[in-house]
């Protein structure tokens, strides 16, 4: 099959890297050459990465590398694609102009996919003559370890799009699994809503940052409790998203007061060095909440929906 990934930042080069493994012809485009070769060297050093770690092979390493093919040039790109899958910036019109240019150039049969984590796959596809091709392929980073990818069902989707969708997720052994177009779709929304109430938790007093983090280490299995992966992901990332879910989905989403001060304070995680933890050397070196205290005013009020914590 031939597949054209657009965008290669984090997540269009590391799409381009699994569908090219997994057997594809792959052309992946950016605006600028430096950053198309930037995505290319990338791969090469996961693959090589993957060599070292006996997880693949030398020559499928470089057999891989001879699929894909880099360019600037949109038309290069898509010519002949049966798969597009755009990875540009998390904008609604960059998504929607991109649908859009892409369309212009692909035949009947080409399925349009993004890799949006948070927009609306129904609006973005609205943007199409035909929106029955379309259809989300949400990986998660880093794409070439992660094995998820949510195949997202806009409303205009044909069943075709969807059976060739989780298909193609099935052939990159990776897993699909296939949710209806919702906010937050099915990922972020069950796992921000495990962090909020974490965070509701470290402001009522309940326990500190380790301990709630190590009862879902510990007790269900987690990788990485609720606390320690919102400073990793960025508390202003979080906050972006539960403002966005809490628009769609109401006030059980609301962001508690404890995130606004963390994110006003410029304490937005591991990449500032401290959140809800001190980071040093990409480590945990401390925690930035007593535990069991209330951290604020509101901090033992009930968070309904009745203005207790929120502003
Ligand atoms: P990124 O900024 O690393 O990469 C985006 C790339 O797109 C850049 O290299 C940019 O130059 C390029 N670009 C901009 N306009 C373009 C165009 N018209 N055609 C081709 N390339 C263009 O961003 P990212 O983190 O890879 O995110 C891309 C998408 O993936 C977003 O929709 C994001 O929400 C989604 N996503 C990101 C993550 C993550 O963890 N980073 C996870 C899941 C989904």
């Amino acid at each position: 099959m031939k597949v054209g990934v657009l965008g290669a930042g984090t997540m269009g080069h590391g799409i381009a890297q699994v569908a090219a493994t997994g057997g594809h012809e792959v052309t992946l485009r950016d605006i600028q050459e430096d950053l198309v070769a930037d995505g290319i060297d990338s791969i090469e050093e996961n693959l090589r990465g993957g060599v070292e770690r006996d997880k693949v092979t030398e020559a499928e390493m470089e057999a891989a590398l001879d699929r894909i093919t880099g360019t600037t040039d949109l038309e290069t790109a898509v010519d002949d694609a049966d798969l597009v899958v755009e990875a540009v910036p998390e904008e609604m019109d960059v998504k929607r102009q991109t649908f859009s240019d892409v369309e212009a150039l692909v035949g009947p049969e080409t399925v349009v996919a993004s890799n949006t984590s948070s927009l609306s796959l129904t609006e973005i596809a609205s943007a199409l003559d035909d929106p029955s091709r379309a259809v989300g392929l949400h990986f998660f980073n880093p794409v070439h370890i992660m094995e998820l990818v949510e195949v997202v069902v806009p409303e205009q989707a044909s069943d075709e799009t969807v059976t060739f969708a989780t298909e193609f997720v099935d052939g990159i052994d990776k897993t699909a699994v296939e949710v209806n177009d919702s906010p937050g779709f099915a990922s972020s929304r069950l796992g921000v809503a495990l962090g909020v109430e974490a965070m509701r938790m470290l402001q009522e007093g309940v326990a500190g940052p380790e301990d709630i983090d190590a009862a879902m280490e510990l007790g269900y299995n987690h990788p990485m409790g609720p606390i320690e992966l919102g400073d990793v992901v960025g508390l202003d990332v979080r906050l972006d998203i539960l403002e966005h879910l809490r628009e769609e989905l109401g006030e059980r989403f609301r962001p508690p007061q404890i995130l606004r001060q963390k994110v006003r304070a410029g304490k937005l995680g591991k990449k500032t060095g401290e959140g809800f933890y001190v980071w040093e050397d990409g480590e945990i070196v401390g925690t930035t909440v007593e535990q069991g205290a209330p951290t604020d005013r509101d901090a033992t009020r009930s968070d309904d929906g009745d203005g207790g914590d929120d502003e």
